[in-house]
């Protein structure tokens, strides 16, 4: 078998850590990629893997990929995640989640959490008993920053697309520009009133089709099924649902200018951002426009450990020089001639020094 360090997905990642206790029913994976800039911060993702092997190559990406977010975003904090291997119904227990956040707590601040896929907010509460690196806590008031990263999600790709639509459109301002929204959860529905405000003209589609069609009642849009907002002809698209889901297929059938959403991981392969630029079509690398949340949990556990109020206007000045990052991208991507993906890469690889 070849060794682990030579495995595609392995980065150099600086710990890589499997923590075990059968009495509180917790596997879990630990991984730091960098901490070039800082501790490595990223999201605890409790989810049921086929093979442990899937588990550690999602510790290991997802890691990688929280460097390259947090760097862009320019935090003082490198790039970690920990991935929880749950049962078929991702079953969490006080106790799993006190063993897990025990683990945390014993690398002795080399890693920070947050929330991810099947970890809510009570559950960085639950954690936050055995561990103070962690951040998402619940507010005290409204007058601070911190707690559910969504909202700020939705800011930062919000503020996105409206560089996007000046860049590729010529456009100062959202409005009548068609943006089709793809999942209308915490993030597709903030982007969504954001917008709406703007004068944008919206198309929404959901699994959940009742809660995308009210949200278009309310806003004054359209609600279409599921299968057909990926090929909707509009001037941007944003997908705010899953990842992967620019392909071969679906990139053919793109009918769209800008693509430009909260969801990771959006290209399937790598080529895929090749494909898009030769489509000329423009892309907002997901990691960088959709680093709101992060500024906000990572802002709000800086001020906690200087004992500093977490100020909403900071939070939203981070979150303001995103789209003067996409903006940087597309220049060089377009001097270039390499796709911004590729470029967006190159940027986080130089700032995190490798
Ligand atoms: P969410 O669960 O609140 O919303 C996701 C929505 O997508 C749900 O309403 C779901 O029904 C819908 N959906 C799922 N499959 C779909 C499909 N095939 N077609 C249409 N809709 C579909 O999650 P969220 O917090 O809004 O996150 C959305 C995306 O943004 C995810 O990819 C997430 O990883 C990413 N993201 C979220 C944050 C954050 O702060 N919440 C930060 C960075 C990235």
């Amino acid at each position: 078998m070849d060794a682990f360090w030579t495995e595609p997905d392995y980065d150099d990642h600086e710990l890589v850590q499997l923590v075990r206790d059968p009495k509180r029913g917790l596997t879990a994976i630990i991984a730091v990629h960098s901490s070039h800039l800082g501790p490595g911060a990223g999201g605890t993702r409790v989810w049921h893997y086929g093979e442990p092997k899937d588990a550690m190559r999602d510790a290991l990406r997802l890691s990688r990929g929280m460097s390259y977010k947090n760097a862009m975003a320019g935090l003082p904090m490198g790039g970690g995640k920990a991935v929880i291997l749950a049962d078929q119904d991702r079953n969490k227990t006080e106790a799993m989640l006190h063993a897990f956040a025990e683990s945390v707590e014993a690398l002795g601040g080399k890693y920070v959490t947050a929330a991810d896929v099947g970890i809510t907010e009570g559950d960085i509460v639950t954690m936050s008993a055995k561990t103070s690196y962690v951040s998402g806590l619940p507010l005290d008031n409204g007058s601070t920053a911190g707690g559910d990263p969504g909202p700020y999600t939705a800011l930062g790709i919000y503020q996105g697309i409206k560089a996007a639509a000046r860049h590729r459109l010529g456009k100062n301002s959202l409005d009548g520009v068609h943006i089709a929204i793809q999942g209308t959860g915490s993030v597709g529905s903030g982007v969504a009133r954001l917008a709406a405000k703007d004068g944008a003209r919206l198309t929404l589609a959901d699994i959940n089709q009742t809660g995308a069609s009210a949200l278009a009642d309310e806003l004054g849009g359209q609600a279409v099924v599921p299968d057909a907002i990926l090929a909707t002809e509009c001037d941007v698209l944003s997908p705010n649902a899953l990842g992967a889901i620019l392909n071969d297929e679906s990139i053919a059938a793109l009918n769209t200018q800008i693509v430009a959403g909260g969801a990771n991981n959006q290209l399937a392969r790598s080529h895929h951002g090749e494909q898009l630029a030769e489509r000329g079509i423009l892309y907002a690398p997901d990691y960088v426009i959709n680093a709101g949340g992060i500024i906000s949990v990572a802002m709000e556990y800086l001020c906690r450990s200087e004992g500093t109020p977490c100020l909403i206007e900071d939070v939203e000045a981070r979150i303001g020089q995103i789209p003067q990052r996409l903006e940087e991208i597309w220049t060089e991507s377009g001097s270039s001639g390499l796709p911004s993906d590729v470029i967006a890469d190159r940027m986080a690889q130089k700032l995190i020094g490798r």
